[in-house]
């Protein structure tokens, strides 16, 4: 992302090994005031331990730099500046209030943002409930706003959404939206694409035994997203035209016995076919779209 801000956060050529399974591998990225930024890859790929990493839980080789500090040499410091949500919150057995208490406490700050975040959060209603007596999605709430009480410039989520339903999971994207729309920096855990489209603005794509990559979301999508076969009615006149037309530019075109042109697209490109043959202004009189069956 361009910035004129400094990075937030600066991951400069990380690498991870446990014994011979290489998890991180050359890791490089910054990550701006404003943004939310998507670890993405499937379970076992590094995500957890990239995260790890930047909280300077465990060691690596490179450098991490959390606003400017090495979170290796002034670890506590750089962690001052994490919000950080794990996979699984642990709670202790308090109501909600204690709860954000307990933490404010230990974490040497103040109780006075207290009412504000819980309010935030949509739990003003549940302060004086049990924990155990949340729902999952409150209680997901809950472990956001105990990140947010020293209220960090950065926001740390590992699979926030996991074990959340359609509908929770939408109102908790919204809530962190909200938050990077406040100028947090997000970097957040998914293998939902849905999760990483809404909140995201680029995603580190973490896949084993190979370098990780940035990506767009555009880019993430094509990638994910299975491909396409445009079937396309033309004229009979017009087929041979409408056929080198699109062989000319680069697409994977046939002609099928049905008497159609059949171009494979990835399904964020499914315009372009159509775009190139208005251009060649060769009249397109109908069309189909089918996903692309991968038998084996
Ligand atoms: P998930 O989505 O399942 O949480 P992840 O992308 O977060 O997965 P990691 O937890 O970072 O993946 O794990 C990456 C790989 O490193 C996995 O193969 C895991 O088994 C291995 N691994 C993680 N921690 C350790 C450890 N302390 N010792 C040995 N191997 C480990």
């Amino acid at each position: 992302m361009e910035s004129i801000s400094n990075p937030q956060i600066n991951v400069t050529k990380v690498s991870k090994a446990y014994k011979k399974l290489l998890v991180l591998q050359d890791v490089s990225f910054d990550a701006y005031p404003g943004e939310a930024l998507a670890l993405w890859g499937a379970n076992g790929a590094g995500k957890t331990t990239l995260l790890k990493a930047i909280l300077g839980l465990i060691d690596v080789k490179g450098q991490i730099l959390v606003d400017g500090c090495d979170v290796r040499r002034q670890g506590k410091l750089a962690r001052s500046y994490i919000g950080y949500v794990p996979q699984e919150f642990v709670f202790y057995d308090m109501r909600a209030n204690e709860t954000m208490e307990f933490y404010a406490r230990l974490k040497r700050i103040g109780e006075a943002r207290i009412p504000l975040l819980l309010e935030q959060l949509g739990l003003a209603g549940h302060a004086e409930k049990a924990v155990s007596a949340l729902s999952g999605g409150l209680r997901q709430r809950l472990a956001l706003a105990v990140a947010l009480l020293a209220d960090p410039p950065i926001l740390v989520l590992d699979e926030p959404m996991a074990n959340l339903d359609t509908r929770l999971r939408r109102e908790y994207l919204g809530l962190l939206l909200g938050l990077r729309k406040q100028g947090k920096t997000i970097l957040f855990a998914s293998h939902r694409f849905e999760e990483v489209s809404y909140l995201a603005n680029r995603a580190l794509v973490l896949e084993i035994g190979q370098p990780a990559q940035m990506l767009s979301i555009a880019a993430l999508r094509e990638r994910c997203l299975p491909e396409l076969e445009l079937i396309l009615w033309v004229a009979d006149d017009n087929r041979p035209a409408a056929l080198s037309c699109l062989l000319s530019e680069g697409f994977d075109a046939h002609m099928n016995g049905r008497g159609t042109v059949v171009v494979r697209v990835p399904e964020g490109r499914k315009m372009q076919p159509l775009q190139r043959l208005q251009a060649c202004q060769i009249p397109v009189l109908d069309f189909d779209l089918e996903e692309v069956q991968i038998w084996n």
